[in-house]
């Protein structure tokens, strides 16, 4: 089972933003930015060039739904999308509410997170979906 797989099933806490029955969507604990959110299949696959045409679709498109719902919430141009994967071997895609390029920088997180400040981010996206 993956770590996310496990923050699915709840065994660990994360600031969730968004659900429904084949994706999930929680803060990245480690944000390049405020708002960084990760978009994940509940079915477990690592590459997500390995998930099928219909679920690839389907997750990008609940993607697109997270990513409008955070630019009604962060002050933001856009919302960056990336695909690593090199870290947790569960596909999934990084939103990053972005203002310029080194927003995006993977290299330079923020460290120690506040944890209130975390908990109101993701109740103020999920509000707006
Ligand atoms: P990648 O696999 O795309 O290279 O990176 C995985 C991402 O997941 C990283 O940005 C990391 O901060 C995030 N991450 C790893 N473990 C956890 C976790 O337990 N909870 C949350 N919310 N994010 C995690």
């Amino acid at each position: 089972m993956t770590i996310f797989s496990r923050i699915i099933a709840g065994e660990i806490p994360c600031y969730k933003v968004a659900e429904d029955d084949r994706f999930f969507a929680f803060l990245d604990i480690n944000p390049v930015n405020w708002g960084h959110t990760l978009v994940v299949p509940k079915e477990e696959t690592d590459y997500i060039f390995d998930l099928d045409d219909k679920s690839l679709g389907d997750m990008m498109v609940f993607a697109k739904k997270v990513a409008s719902a955070m630019k009604k919430t962060l002050p933001c141009r856009k919302i960056g999308v990336a695909v690593l994967g090199l870290e947790v071997p569960h596909a999934h895609i990084h939103l990053v509410p972005i203002q310029n390029e080194g927003d995006m920088d993977f290299r330079n997180k923020i460290a120690n997170p506040d944890p209130e400040k975390m908990k109101e981010i993701a109740a103020g996206i999920a509000a707006n979906l």
